[in-house]
C-alpha cells in the first residue's frame, strides 16, 4: 500500500469502527462490552480555531529546530509588528550539534536542551506545542493536533524524515524493527536517549554504522560519532569495534583529518569501508548486504536514506522533480508558485546545477536560511524588494575526547559568471584543541541568537571526564 492509500485505509477503518468523528461530550462507542465515558469537550477537536487572528500580520512557523527558531528570533527583530507563532511537537529543543559528545558522556545534556516556552517569553513570539497534521496553502491555514491556525505567511522548517521505503518497500514491520532496535537519531530527537542507553549497555562486539547516500543531514557528523564511540570504547576498555559502511567512495568532507584520526587514534577500534551501498537490511537476524560485502553485527546505528520531513510532503511542497526534497526558489526559499510560503533548513532541494548541488544540511545553514527568510518577509511587508543574500556554512567535528580535539570545514557561496550559486569549501584537517574550543564558542553564539540569552552558557567548555 502506498502512503496515500495507507492513510485513506486508516481513515475508512476508523469510520467503520464508529470512532472517527465522535462529537465531544457525546457517548463514545462501546467496544467489547465496555461502555466508554462521555468525552470531555477538548478531546478530539483538531478543527477548533486555536488563536483568532487579529489585525497584525501573522507568520506561522512549523518546526522549532535550528531553522524555525532562527526565523522566529529574527522576525521579532526585523518586523516587531508581526505576530509570530512557532509550532513544534516537542516541549523542548534538543541540539544535534554537540550531541555526539553527550552520547559518550563527554558533556551534560542540560547544555543541549532548551525550553520553548521560556524562549518564547524572552523573545516575544508565541509557542504552540502540537503536531502539525496538515497545511492548506489555498486557505492559508495550518491544522494541528489541537486546533487550526490561520496565517498570512508560512515558514516550514520540518527537518528530515528517514526513507525506510528505499530499504524495505512497504514492509512496515521490518522498517519499525530497524528504527526501534537500531535507530540513528538523525531525524528524531527521541532516539538520542535510545542510542545513549544502548552504548552504555554495549559490552563489546561488532557495532555497524551505515551511512546514507547524499544528500544527507550533516555529512561529517557520522564520522564524528564513530570517532567518539571509538574513543569511548578505548577509554572504557570495552572490547568493541566499529565498522563504518559508507555509501560514498571516500570520507567527505574533512577526509584527511578523519582518516588520520581513524589510523592514529582508533586503529584497533574503527574500520572504514567505502562504496558500501546498502542492498539489503535484515534487522531481525542482524545482517546487512552491501555492494562492498556482507556484514553481521551485534549492534548497529542504521541510517536509512534521508528526505524532506513529512510536513514538507503534507504541505505539497515536494514535487515529482525535486527528488524527495521541497521545491523552493534557490534565493528566497519561497515555495514554487506560492508567494506566502517558504521552506528552510535541511528539507530544501538542490540550489545549484554545479556539482555540489545542495547546501550542506547543517544547523549553520538552517540558521542562515532562517535569517534570509525573516529578512524576505520583513522587506516585503515594508513594501521593499529584498536584496539577494546567500548563506555560509561552518562545522566543527570533535574527533578526540582526551584531549578534546576537533576538525573544521567551512563553505562560502557566491555567484559564478552564469549566475549559478557557487561553493568554495575549505577543510581544516589538522585536529586541534583550539578547534574543539571554537566548537563550543560557535554553539554559545548560536544559542544566544536562538534563545535570547536564556540558554545556560556553554562556555567555558566542559572539561573531559571519563564516562
Ligand atoms: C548527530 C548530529 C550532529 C550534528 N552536528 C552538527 C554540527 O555540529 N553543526 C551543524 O551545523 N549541524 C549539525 N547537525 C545537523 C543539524 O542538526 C541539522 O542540519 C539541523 O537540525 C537542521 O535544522 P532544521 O531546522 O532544518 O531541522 P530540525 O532542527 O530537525 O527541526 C525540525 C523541527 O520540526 C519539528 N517538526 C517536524 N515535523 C513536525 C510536525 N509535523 N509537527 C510539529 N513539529 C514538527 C521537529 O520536532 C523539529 O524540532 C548535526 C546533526 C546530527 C543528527
Amino acid at each position: 500500500m502506498d502512503r496515500r492509500h495507507f492513510i485513506a485505509g486508516v481513515a475508512s477503518t476508523a469510520a467503520l469502527a464508529g470512532c472517527a468523528t465522535t462529537p465531544a461530550g457525546s457517548a463514545a462507542p462501546s467496544v467489547a462490552g465496555l461502555q466508554a465515558a462521555p468525552m470531555p469537550a477538548f478531546i478530539g477537536q483538531p478543527t477548533q480555531k486555536l488563536m483568532p487572528k487579529g489585525k497584525a500580520p501573522r507568520v506561522v512557523i512549523c518546526g522549532g529546530g535550528w531553522g524555525g527558531l532562527t526565523t522566529a528570533a529574527n522576525l521579532r527583530k526585523l518586523a516587531p509588528q508581526v505576530e509570530v507563532v512557532l509550532i513544534d511537537r516537542n516541549p523542548n529543543f534538543f541540539s544535534s550539534p554537540l550531541s555526539n559528545m553527550w552520547l559518550v558522556g563527554m558533556l551534560d545534556g542540560e547544555l543541549l536542551s532548551h525550553d520553548y516556552q521560556r524562549a518564547s517569553q524572552q523573545l516575544g513570539w508565541h509557542f504552540v506545542q502540537a503536531e502539525v497534521e496538515g497545511v492548506d496553502r489555498a486557505q492559508r491555514s495550518v491544522t494541528t493536533s489541537i486546533g487550526t491556525l490561520d496565517y498570512d505567511w508560512l515558514v516550514l522548517a520540518p527537518g528530515i524524515r528517514y526513507n525506510y521505503e528505499a530499504w524495505f518497500g512497504n514492509d512496515r514491520r521490518a522498517a519499525d524493527a530497524a528504527r526501534q532496535r537500531f535507530p540513528s537519531a538523525y531525524a528524531s530527537n527521541s532516539e538520542f536517549l535510545t542510542i545513549k542507553r544502548s552504548l552504555q549497555a554495549f559490552k563489546g562486539g561488532e557495532l555497524v554504522m551505515t551511512l546514507p547516500p547524499p544528500p544527507q543531514r550533516c555529512p561529517p557528523s557520522p564520522y564524528e560519532r564513530a570517532c567518539l564511540i571509538g574513543w569511548y570504547l578505548k577509554t572504557n576498555k570495552i572490547k568493541g569495534h566499529v565498522t563504518i559502511l559508507d555509501h560514498k567512495p571516500g570520507i567527505m568532507p574533512i577526509g584527511g583529518g578523519y582518516k588520520a584520526a581513524f589510523e592514529q587514534l582508533y586503529k584497533d577500534y574503527i574500520t572504514y569501508v567505502p562504496n558500501a551501498h546498502v542492498q539489503e537490511v535484515d534487522p531481525f537476524n542482524k545482517r546487512i548486504r552491501t555492494a562492498a560485502g556482507d556484514q553481521k553485527f551485534d549492534h548497529a546505528i542504521l541510517m536509512a536514506p534521508h528526505q524532506a520531513g513529512d510536513l514538507a510532503w503534507l504541505a505539497g511542497t515536494v514535487s515529482a522533480n525535486s527528488n524527495g526534497w521541497a521545491e523552493v526558489d534557490q534565493l528566497t526559499m519561497q515555495v514554487a508558485g506560492d508567494e506566502r510560503a517558504f521552506v528552510i533548513g535541511d528539507a530544501i532541494q538542490a540550489v545549484s546545477s554545479l556539482p555540489f548541488r545542495y547546501y550542506p544540511k547543517s544547523a549553520h545553514i538552517a540558521n542562515r536560511l532562517g535569517r534570509i527568510v525573516a529578512y524576505q518577509i520583513s522587506e516585503r511587508l515594508a513594501g521593499r524588494t529584498p536584496e539577494k543574500r546567500l548563506p555560509d556554512n561552518l562545522c566543527y567535528m570533535v574527533v578526540n575526547g582526551s584531549p578534546g580535539e576537533a576538525l573544521n570545514v567551512q563553505f562560502d557561496y557566491d555567484f559564478d559568471s552564469e549566475g549559478r550559486i557557487r561553493q568554495v569549501q575549505r577543510d581544516f584537517n589538522e585536529r586541534t584543541v583550539s578547534l574543539y574550543k571554537d566548537d563550543f564558542r560557535w554553539a554559545d553564539f548560536m544559542f544566544t541568537e536562538l534563545f535570547g540569552g536564556i540558554a545556560p552558557p556553554v562556555l567555558p567548555y566542559p572539561q573531559y571526564r571519563a564516562a
